[in-house]
């Protein structure tokens, strides 16, 4: 299944647990706890390993290869996250990404290697890789973002080609949303994904990055969680690394994936950690979280890995041990 799909059915599935009994009641006993799913996910810790939100064999193939072959974490991270920016019929990342409600595709990523440093470039409009130019932003310049115009115009020094990243299916969709939208962005139905990978090479040693187009038909000049570190992203290679999917204001206003990796640090196994900074979020006051989708996967230095999401529907891509494996996230809404 695409991973829009994965996205449109678990708001389905969510809009139908609220006004079931079965969630009435979880909603009041859940305060404090999660309602456990069924986990596919056993934990096995063993590196090298990749991880990645959302079914991307693809991509998980290409960041295994490139560890397989010697590579670092960092350059299996980027360049996994790379196949998934080229691919037109994803609309999520990179080329073909849906575009905003003025039908501008505008790009969000980071990246961050195992000493902590980071590069990021948010809406970032006509480059590809916005990934690699993240990559650009830590390792070539003292900063660790750039936005906009300037992150476009340094891309073209680094050598980036221009490309028209509105694919025509991408435009079509947009002109399609322009004649019944109410002109702002549906939460959870068929409108956000990102890739987020996390990868432990031969040494152990860990890299992150996150790519998006973000949410589809947002504000012209959102900037969502993706490309924030902390939020988006976040790797402390002492301890491990999480990277975040859905509704990124969500993800901001409790820096999850900084969160998880405290949580992790803290001795909680990364299954517990995701858990917990879910709960972070459901567990607010006046939280409309049957109205859209956090995901969060993450991965501690001995190679467990752990993912939770807010609905049904979110998965992780593991390949570990030669195997590629895309597993069903366990999730807080029981069904
Ligand atoms: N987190 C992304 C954002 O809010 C969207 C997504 O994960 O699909 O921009």
């Amino acid at each position: 299944m695409k991973r829009r799909n994965f996205i449109k059915n678990a708001s389905l599935t969510g809009v139908g647990l609220a006004v079931g009994n079965s969630l009435l009641s979880c909603d009041d006993k859940y305060k404090k706890t999660s309602e456990k799913t069924v986990s596919v996910d056993a934990p096995k810790g063993s590196f090298p390993l990749v991880i990645a939100t959302w079914n991307v064999k693809n991509a998980t193939a290409k960041a295994w290869e490139v560890i397989q072959n010697g590579g670092s974490a960092l350059d299996a991270v980027e360049q996994g996250c790379m196949v998934e920016e080229a691919d037109e019929t994803g609309q999520s990342v990179g080329k073909g990404g849906l575009p905003d409600r003025d039908g501008h595709v505008t790009l969000d990523a980071c990246i961050m290697d195992k000493y902590g440093n980071c590069g990021s470039v948010v809406f970032l409009e006509n480059v590809v890789h916005a990934v690699s130019v993240a990559r650009k932003v830590m390792e070539e310049t003292p900063h660790v973002m750039l936005a906009g115009k300037g992150a476009e115009q340094f891309a073209y020094e680094k050598g980036f080609p221009k490309e028209n990243l509105l694919t025509e299916a991408s435009k079509k969709a947009w002109e399609e949303w322009k004649k019944t939208s109410e002109y702002k962005p549906i939460i959870n139905i068929e409108n956000h994904d990102t890739i987020g990978m996390l990868a432990i090479d031969k040494n152990g040693d860990i890299s992150g990055a996150c790519t998006t187009s973000g949410l589809a038909y947002k504000m012209h000049g959102r900037v969502g969680d993706s490309p924030i570190i902390g939020s988006g992203l976040f790797v402390d290679n002492e301890i491990g690394a999480c990277v975040a999917t859905g509704l990124g204001e969500e993800v901001v206003k409790t820096v999850g994936s900084f969160l998880v990796v405290e949580l992790m640090r803290q001795g909680k196994s990364p299954q517990e950690a995701c858990e917990e900074a879910i709960s972070r979020i459901v567990n607010k006051p006046n939280s409309n979280y049957k109205d859209f989708q956090v995901g969060y996967i993450a991965v501690n230095k001995k190679g467990e890995t752990g993912t939770y999401s807010i609905h049904q529907g979110f998965s992780m891509t593991k390949f570990q041990e030669n195997s590629n494996e895309n597993l069903q996230s366990t999730h807080f809404l029981t069904e």
